[in-house]
């Protein structure tokens, strides 16, 4: 197919001082939970970033020194030559498919706990660790900013040799240099504090120590948090984060902007905000700088890319969650396939991958992190070895994503959907508030189905046992989902409970199915995702007082992972929610739940007019279990329940496996040689 010329204009190369991109697709750093263990799947990931079309591809966070040490987290290292050569796979992945190669030197500063290296942390202040420790940060001398100038220049240095294009100086997120520049970490009293010229010092000798060092060769790029999100107390983008780049406008060779204060600022979830959510913040660095301007906001629609260069808020689009959504974004709407465009739904799962210190996945690429470890490509899969007649039962996330996978194999597919709709799960998810992108999960599954000849699909199909025998399938897949417990087992309370069976006390599917309920709502968490919070948002907006207790000390406490934990107490705060943390749940009667205090072990009586119980949930396997036979696998929440990233790739892993020699399906493992 051909291209919609309305989208040329995004395939357009752009200079960046030395080097030249060869489009406007610019993926920009993001972690990938690798780090400098993994240097194979490092770059087998950011190769088919390249393959799929984006013009450029970074790098992660790279440590300079051994002062900035993430350990136990996963970042890579630029500290000696041996990691420079372990970063040159990465670099010649990139060059393979004739994109660039940008890498994002880091120094963290008060960030770097230095765990592992035990080095002190340092900072332009005497403070403590961003990550509470018992342990604090010494300020810097001129002696430390000398060394770290140093160890800047010749990381950049080993950089370039590993054959990177683009350098960065990395000003963003709250590391190092930006703790410089930033009022709020910055109190010092020499040249190096005070004004803003001052507290910008550091910044401009960086960029030009890196320019001087390797700017024949490569571009510098300055990656700027151009606004903390603190008012006035911090760097504001109408404030000083303006001035900063007024002052160094035409001192680097790109503009990369982000958003500071915590990381979920910058990669904030679809639930608080929209496709191009930081245009307010760095529009204005185009009308001060003649220098080429990259900036995020989840961007996965070609019109509001076109939109973005039109308008000149940006010379690139800077994509991290749409590229890994989607490796091929950019090829796809080359090739006028926008329409098979994989969207990011903005939930950020891949930032909890990083988060708990694995590699990266993806809810709607289920390849993403796999490319290494176990061959997968985001858009190509082996044919099916023989032919076979498959039955999937069940339409949600799973069963979608099994279906086209297998289809895509070549196999002749039947799917079963016991609702007027495919979707399962999402169709109630998508409902709660700002959620609504995640029904990208289905639609994007759906569309690339219905076009396929050898799919059918039957909606308005409730299987049993005997239908499914009748059907004689050579392979049946069972995908049929989970229920919410009723019984209070959840992660605290291990045990089920005895709960009388009124019509005052309900799950998230009794609402999902359209329970009505009056008055106050006493809603007991013990799951700790999102379900708990976004119900008890849906019933605030309703106009419903909501209690909200939890074994917990947070509101969706495993949301951190998200980095959406602050926004979303914040904002059911902001709402008027009660709150009570630390209880567990003891006992339940028809008006009136017991929990007990998790450290004091004092019990406490909540009367309720209606209660939400939202603790664990339980696998459909009735059909499983009746049917028995060899020929049939669980797959998704009917095998074990979890979030739909986990779904989804249950359905594409059984996909991929079905019908292949074990010894051929064995993922491979990153080891470290052993050395002196
Ligand atoms: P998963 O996340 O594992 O895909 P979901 O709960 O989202 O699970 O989806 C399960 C789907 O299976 C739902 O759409 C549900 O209507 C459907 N389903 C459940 N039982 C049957 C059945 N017996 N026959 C056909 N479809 C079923
Ligand atoms: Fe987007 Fe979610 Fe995938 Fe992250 S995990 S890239 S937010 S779809």
């Amino acid at each position: 197919m051909s291209r919609n010329p309305h989208y040329d204009i995004l395939f357009e190369p752009i200079q960046i001082g030395p080097v030249t991109a060869p489009n406007r697709f610019y993926q920009t750093p993001h972690a990938t939970g690798m780090g400098n263990m993994k240097p194979n799947s490092s770059a087998a990931l950011r190769g088919i970033k390249a393959e799929g079309g984006w013009g450029v591809v970074c790098t992660e966070y790279c440590s300079i020194h051994p002062s900035a040490d993430e350990s136990p987290y996963a970042f890579l290292t630029l500290w000696d030559d041996e990691d420079a050569a372990q970063l040159a796979l990465t670099a010649d992945a990139i060059h393979a498919h004739g994109s660039l190669a940008g890498i994002e030197l880091w120094h963290g500063g008060f960030h770097a706990t230095n765990r592992e290296t035990r080095e002190i942390s340092l900072s332009p202040d005497h403070c403590c660790n961003e990550f509470v420790q018992p342990t604090q940060v010494r300020a810097m001398e001129k002696q430390d900013i000398g060394n770290f100038r140093e160890w800047h220049r010749t990381a950049a240095i080993r950089a370039m040799n590993a054959g990177f294009d683009i350098v960065y100086v990395y000003a963003g997120h709250e590391y190092l240099p930006f703790q410089f520049l930033s009022p709020r970490f910055n109190h010092r009293n020499d040249e190096y504090g005070g004004s803003l010229e001052n507290r910008m010092r550091l910044l401009r000798e960086l960029i030009e120590d890196t320019k001087k060092a390797v700017g024949q060769k490569c571009a510098v790029a300055v990656r700027l948090a151009v606004d903390e999100l603190h008012g006035e107390a911090g760097i504001t983008s109408t404030g000083e984060g303006r001035q900063i780049v007024q002052a160094l406008a035409e001192l680097p060779d790109l503009w990369d902007l982000a958003l500071g204060g915590s990381l979920g600022n910058d990669s904030c979830s679809s639930r608080f905000s929209n496709e191009g959510y930081q245009e307010q913040y760095a529009s204005f660095v185009k009308q001060v700088s003649s220098k080429p301007v990259v900036s995020v906001g989840r961007f996965t629609s070609p019109d509001t890319m076109v939109g973005q260069i039109k308008r000149g808020m940006q010379d690139f689009i800077g994509a991290a969650r749409p590229s890994i959504a989607d490796p091929f974004l950019p090829n796809k709407i080359k090739t006028g396939r926008e329409d098979e465009i994989r969207e990011c739904i903005g939930c950020n799962i891949c930032r909890s991958a990083n988060n708990e210190g694995v590699p990266l996945r993806c809810t709607q690429n289920p390849t993403m992190g796999e490319e290494w470890r176990r061959g997968w490509h985001p858009q190509k899969i082996q044919s099916a070895h023989k032919e076979a007649n498959i039955l999937v039962v069940g339409g949600g996330p799973a069963g979608l994503e099994a279906t086209l996978a297998l289809a895509q194999r070549g196999y002749q597919v039947t799917l079963a959907e016991a609702r007027d709709e495919l979707g399962g799960r999402v169709i109630h998810e998508t409902s709660l508030p700002g959620l609504q992108s995640w029904i990208r999960v289905r639609d994007y599954r759906k569309h690339l189905i219905s076009q396929m000849d050898n799919v059918e699909v039957y909606l308005n199909s409730p299987l049993c046992k005997s239908d499914i025998e009748e059907f004689d399938a050579d392979q049946i897949v069972i995908a049929t989902g989970s229920q919410w417990r009723r019984d209070g087992l959840g992660s605290n309370l291990r045990k089920s409970l005895e709960i009388p069976a009124t019509n005052n006390i309900f799950t998230p599917d009794d609402i999902f199915n359209g329970a009505e309920i009056e008055g106050d709502i006493l809603i007991y968490d013990d799951d700790h995702y999102f379900m708990a919070g976004a119900l008890a948002e849906k019933f605030l907006l309703a106009g419903h007082q909501v209690t909200y207790l939890s074994p917990s000390m947070t509101i969706s406490n495993w949301t951190a992972m998200t980095n959406e934990q602050a926004f979303i107490q914040s904002r059911l705060l902001s709402l008027g929610i009660q709150t009570a943390f630390g209880q567990t749940l003891l006992n339940v009667e028809k008006t009136r739940l017991t929990t007990q205090c998790s450290y004091s072990g004092q019990k406490t009586n909540h009367p309720f007019d209606n209660l939400l119980l939202v603790t664990s949930r339980q696998s459909s396997a009735t059909l499983f279990e009746q049917l028995n036979q060899k020929n049939v696998t669980r797959i998704g929440d009917s095998l074990v329940p979890s979030n739909i990233a986990d779904a989804v790739y249950s359905g594409h892993k059984f996909a991929r496996e079905f019908g292949e020699d074990p010894a051929s399906i064995k993922p491979k493992r990153e080891r470290s040689l052993v050395q002196d």
